[in-house]
């Protein structure tokens, strides 16, 4: 397994399968994942599962545990969209805003939106 892949799969299995923004549940391998969900597969394409640098690698993030979190694909993409990509905290709280709003997955998807909890992982 290449080397990025596996740190995505080691980030996706701590983080419980949810996405480090958005805390959605998101899927590894197969769309099939999110079927318990009720999202047929071609709806879940948004919540596939990447590897997010939290360090962006245009600023020099290396693939390196540390660095790599598991995103899903939306929030991903549209942070690194940006000319300057936002802190983690900072686009978390961004996308948690949106999320709140109704404005960030398409109403499919946002439907398995889970209450944020105050940090998602413990500090250190
Ligand atoms: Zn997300």
């Amino acid at each position: 397994m290449p080397k990025l892949q596996r740190l995505r799969t080691d980030a996706f299995h701590a983080q419980k399968g949810r996405c480090c923004y958005c805390s959605l549940p998101m899927w590894n391998a197969s769309p099939d994942e999110l079927k318990p969900f009720g999202l047929p597969a071609r709806t879940a394409n948004p919540l596939r599962c990447t590897a997010e640098h939290l360090v962006a690698q245009q600023d020099g993030g290396k693939d390196v545990a540390g660095n790599i979190a598991a995103a899903c694909w939306l929030c991903n993409q549209r942070r690194h969209k940006r000319k300057s990509p936002p802190s983690p905290e900072a686009y978390r709280a961004f996308v948690q805003k949106r999320l709140a709003k109704g404005k960030w997955h398409p109403p499919g998807v946002a439907k398995l939106r889970v209450k944020p909890r105050a940090s998602p992982r413990s500090a250190g």
